[in-house]
């Protein structure tokens, strides 16, 4: 093992996107995994949310996920949202559980050439001005100029850095297992006193078991004869459950990093936002979290940017997964069967019918509505940028197939005058098109058509060009360093 200008702590898949955003960006990146390998026990998340298809899509490698899973016109926040009507190519939830997530994205990883240290564990770590020395377990160190945790809840990176995490302790405890059961049993939700509790099919006959307990317990590694003992008190048997793969506990402890960077330590997905699994945001946002990180990490890493524009990770990603917590609070709240709570209940469900409210709310599940604040403007402004179909004089091509290299890329429509970036020429694509359908985003609805728009390499809109808005060279600077020298930009020429 020798020292890479990037390590990242965990190979789940905060650091398995990460790695792939920092590879595409030229960036020598490796990953530090405790697990001898990528083979997960117990199946965690379900799927994948709109937000997190596309920006797979960014990158090329949605088709991979759908050709595995399968599709779901709800998101779930205290009942089915349907998002079928929304303005994005995948409008639904894709269920694959997170084996095959992460197996995906290790292959493309390794496709990438990231090397894995499989079976290394980091245990702490010493920064100074110039570079992290980063402790393993097995008494060997690694020498990085930024180390990113992404090593889960229990991050050793977050705690070796001091950060508090800030939040709330559990107030209920659910068992989950994935077991045989020899007798047929009640397949589905049901709820009692104590909540609610399900059984669903898995694969190769086997199924998935979540029981909510009658008091906060603690402890993940709960025994079979503790789920069995569950299971009959809910149920009035436990179906001859046999043979578990996985028998585990969470709660709805929920808590966030108060920072997310300390000098040269990062922390992203789980290591930096912990909550109940309602409405499966989880890996989700670790997805969205790591490509926010990656393009920004790989510029101070280039030394085109200065180290400050890490700071807008926290200052973009820490209020999304804020609002997460607060949502799965509120569904966690929802869940009691107490007369009030189901009263409360069943206003909002009447509530979340009403359109408005449920493109509101299936906005933040999906994580469509994801509005980062660049200041007042056109509402495309700190937004994602839709997959529009665009014609170009190359033919026609989708937006996102633009963003595949995770690089910046100025869109000029056909109303505006010229666009002079060639000072950003080695970083920042233009390109010269026309799309004549309408301008739909989820939740806001129809916006005015733009005349031209930046487009960072996390897909979010970073300046929206206009007759009146001659501050392009601003945002150009603002994001993707300052201008190139006049030598530097020539040598490099103007893409289109
Ligand atoms: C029951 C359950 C259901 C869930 N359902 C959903 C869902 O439907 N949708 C959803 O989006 N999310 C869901 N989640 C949440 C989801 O599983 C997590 O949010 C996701 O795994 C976070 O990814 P991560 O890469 O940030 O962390 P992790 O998946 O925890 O990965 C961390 C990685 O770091 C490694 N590691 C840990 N410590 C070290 C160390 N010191 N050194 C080196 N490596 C280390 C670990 O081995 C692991 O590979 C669910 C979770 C649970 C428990």
């Amino acid at each position: 093992m020798t020292g890479h200008a990037v390590v990242i702590a965990g190979g789940g898949p905060t650091g398995l996107m990460l790695a792939g955003e920092l590879a595409l960006a030229g960036v020598d990146v490796a990953i530090v995994e405790k697990r001898a390998s990528q083979e997960l026990i117990g199946s965690r998340s379900a799927g994948l949310h709109a937000r997190s298809l596309e920006v797979l899509d960014q990158r090329g490698i949605a088709d991979r996920f759908v050709a595995e899973g399968t599709k779901h016109p709800v998101v779930h926040f205290h009942i089915p949202l349907d998002i079928s009507d929304f303005p994005t190519r995948h409008n639904y939830v894709l269920g694959l559980w997170q084996r095959h997530s992460e197996r995906i994205l290790a292959g493309w990883v390794e496709e990438l050439g990231v090397p894995i240290y499989r079976g290394h564990e980091v245990i702490g770590f010493a920064q100074d001005d110039r570079c992290v020395r980063i402790r393993l377990s097995d008494g060997h160190s690694l020498r990085t100029q930024y180390l990113v945790g992404c090593d889960g809840g229990r991050s050793a990176v977050r705690k070796a850095a001091g950060i508090e995490f800030a939040g709330w302790d559990a107030t209920t405890s659910w068992l989950i297992a994935e077991a045989e059961l020899t007798e047929e049993p009640a397949w589905g939700m049901r709820h009692d006193a104590n909540g609610l509790h399900g059984i669903g099919k898995l694969d190769e006959g086997r199924a998935r078991i979540v029981l909510t307990e009658s008091s906060l317990q603690s402890g993940d590694e709960p025994g079979l004869d503790t789920f069995r003992a569950t299971m009959a008190a809910v149920f009035g048997t436990d179906y001859g459950m046999r043979n578990p793969t996985w028998i585990s506990r969470f709660t709805d402890a929920t808590r966030q990093a108060v920072t997310y960077r300390d000098r040269r330590v990062l922390l992203a997905g789980d290591a930096a936002h912990v909550h109940p699994p309602m409405g499966g945001q989880g890996l989700n946002l670790g997805i969205q979290d790591a490509v926010n990180l990656g393009w920004k990490l790989a510029q101070v890493v280039h030394g085109k940017s200065p180290e400050s524009l890490l700071d807008s990770y926290q200052v973009e990603r820490h209020p999304v997964a804020a609002r997460a917590m607060r949502n799965t609070m509120a569904h966690v709240a929802l869940r009691r069967r107490d007369e009030r709570t189901l009263a409360l209940g069943d206003y909002l469900s009447e509530f979340l019918r009403m359109e408005g409210p449920r493109r509101r709310m299936a906005g933040e599940i999906s994580a469509l509505d994801v509005h980062y604040d660049f200041g007042e403007g056109h509402p495309l402004l700190g937004r994602r940028m839709p997959d529009l179909d665009l014609a170009t004089a190359a033919g026609p091509l989708r937006v996102y197939s633009l963003l595949h290299g995770a690089r910046p890329v100025l869109i000029r429509f056909d109303t505006l005058d010229d666009l002079d970036i060639a000072p950003w020429a080695d970083r920042v694509r233009r390109i010269d098109a026309a799309y004549a359908g309408e301008w739909a985003l989820p939740v806001l609805g129809t916006v005015d058509a733009p005349g031209a728009g930046l487009v960072r390499p996390d897909g979010h809109v970073a300046w929206v060009g206009d007759r009146m808005d001659r501050r392009l060279p601003d945002a150009l600077t603002h994001w993707f360093g300052p201008p190139a020298h006049d030598g530097d930009s020539a040598r490099h020429g103007q893409a289109g």
